[in-house]
């Protein structure tokens, strides 16, 4: 079964790209949906279920991407659309608190014990922004922290590249931010534990927080060492700066706990002051959150002098689909599942490319996982650049083919949903060893 659009007569995902081009830059609303990276159509998704998706031509993919992250139970989970349904008949948006929002916050307090309190957004990168000013009001200074190859959304201060030598101050990589306001943003290897060390040496009094993806999954997934997490712990104490981890893909994605947890258990009395989530916690509704410690959070409006604040925040819709989602997945044993479905598509990918001779990786967490045409895992944004393109674009190409929907990005994660099925997985690695042998 092939699914190249070349040979449709009537390709009408072609169609709708050509429309959507005139009329939306790019044809897309988020960048990475224009397979410019891999090349071709993007398909146009016309509707899905469980682990599929069904394009505009009506041909069906098992969906690795899950809308980046939030559709960890798959999709049209009955009682995530049911809450849904309910929700919306009761009303859309009444900019005003409800018994929801409360229940939300609640549930993932509870099940994320470092934060004693919350805040709703409806995106990841307004969470991200607004726990950096939370960062620099609490704390007073200006510079922040990032690692090169960690998204967290794109306001301003965080669209920044590494600077060529060690803890120097990045560029920004989006025209239209000024280079004063990426001035406070120092930008340093991921898992680069003598840079991190240098920049507070060097920076310290001054650094408001270091900020990281805890697993980072905006350069495929490649996960924070744990002396590196551990030493950022301690510097950021000693320093008085906030550690804020970007949880925004790995929250309830690789366990309940988020990968806080998971440093937890090796960390003793690990935790971090500010967390950021979103996709999981929406359920795939527009959904995000910040929080951490109380004396931290009350600086916020209405209460303290950090403003920030959001029409659709805690949108009633959105926390009935986040808050069924939630109760789905802290359901006992959900994550083993999901586990072992992840790591065994993953080993099934990696003996078929060990059959061919291909060099090849794979790492995995819960329901994410990454894939590298390496030799060995790497620990760094400029190590995952080392793959080659050309290749990576004929396995994705090969496999969307064959029905099977990974990221359109080397440098992006995939994910597994609790819908997928061994036959899913089955029928992913048969696409893989197919393709596999057409790459060496
Ligand atoms: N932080 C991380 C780690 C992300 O992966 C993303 C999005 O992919 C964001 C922040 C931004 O979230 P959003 O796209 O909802 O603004």
């Amino acid at each position: 079964m092939t699914h190249s659009t070349d040979t449709l007569a009537d390709d009408r995902n072609q169609r709708l790209f050509e429309r959507a081009q005139a009329l939306i830059p790019g044809g897309v609303n988020s960048p990475v949906r224009a397979f410019r990276a891999v090349g071709g159509t993007p398909r146009f998704i016309q509707r899905a279920q469980g682990a599929y998706l069904w394009d505009a031509n009506g041909q069906r993919y098992i969906d690795y991407i899950g809308s980046w992250g939030p559709m960890i139970l798959g999709h049209g989970h009955p009682a995530v659309v049911e809450a849904v349904q309910k929700a919306a008949l009761e009303g859309f948006s009444f900019g005003a608190p409800t018994e929801r929002e409360v229940e939300l916050a609640e549930e993932i307090l509870r099940l994320v014990p470092s934060m004693e309190m919350l805040r709703l957004v409806s995106s990841g990168t307004e969470a991200g922004m607004s726990a950096i000013r939370l960062a620099r009001g609490a704390t007073g200074r200006p510079k922040i922290v990032k690692f090169n190859g960690c998204y967290h959304g794109h306001a301003d201060s965080l669209l920044v590249k590494a600077g060529s030598g060690l803890a120097t101050f990045g560029h920004a990589t989006s025209a239209g931010v000024p280079p004063e306001v990426v001035q406070h943003t120092l930008v340093l290897e991921y898992n680069d534990v003598a840079q991190l060390e240098e920049a507070f040496a060097l920076h310290g009094s001054e650094i408001a927080c270091v900020i990281m993806e805890p697993i980072a999954g905006n350069m495929n997934f490649v996960r924070a060492s744990v002396p590196f997490m551990q030493r950022a712990r301690e510097l950021c104490t000693q320093h008085g700066a906030l550690l804020v981890l970007d949880e925004v893909m790995t929250g309830f994605r690789v366990a309940l706990g988020g990968a806080q947890s998971l440093y937890a258990q090796q960390i003793p009395g690990f935790a971090p002051d500010l967390t950021v989530l979103g996709k999981v916690i929406g359920g795939g509704m527009p959904l995000a959150a910040f929080g951490g410690p109380r004396a931290i959070m009350e600086q916020l409006a209405p209460l303290g002098p950090v403003y920030q604040a959001g029409t659709l925040s805690g949108n009633p819709v959105a926390t009935a689909c986040g808050l069924a989602t939630l109760r789905e997945v802290a359901r006992p044993g959900f994550y083993e599942r999901l586990g072992e479905r992840t790591r065994s598509l993953v080993q099934g990918l990696e003996g078929a490319a060990r059959e061919v001779g291909l060099p090849f990786c794979t790492d995995s967490q819960g329901g994410m996982f990454g894939f590298f045409l390496l030799p060995q895992l790497p620990q760094d944004y400029p190590q995952v650049l080392r793959t080659d393109g050309p290749r990576f674009n004929h396995l994705f190409h090969g496999l969307l083919g064959r029905g099977v929907y990974v990221a359109p990005a080397l440098y992006e994660a995939c994910f597994v949903s609790a819908a997928h099925t061994e036959e899913d997985i089955e029928a992913t690695v048969a696409a893989a060893r197919e393709v596999f042998a057409e790459l060496v």
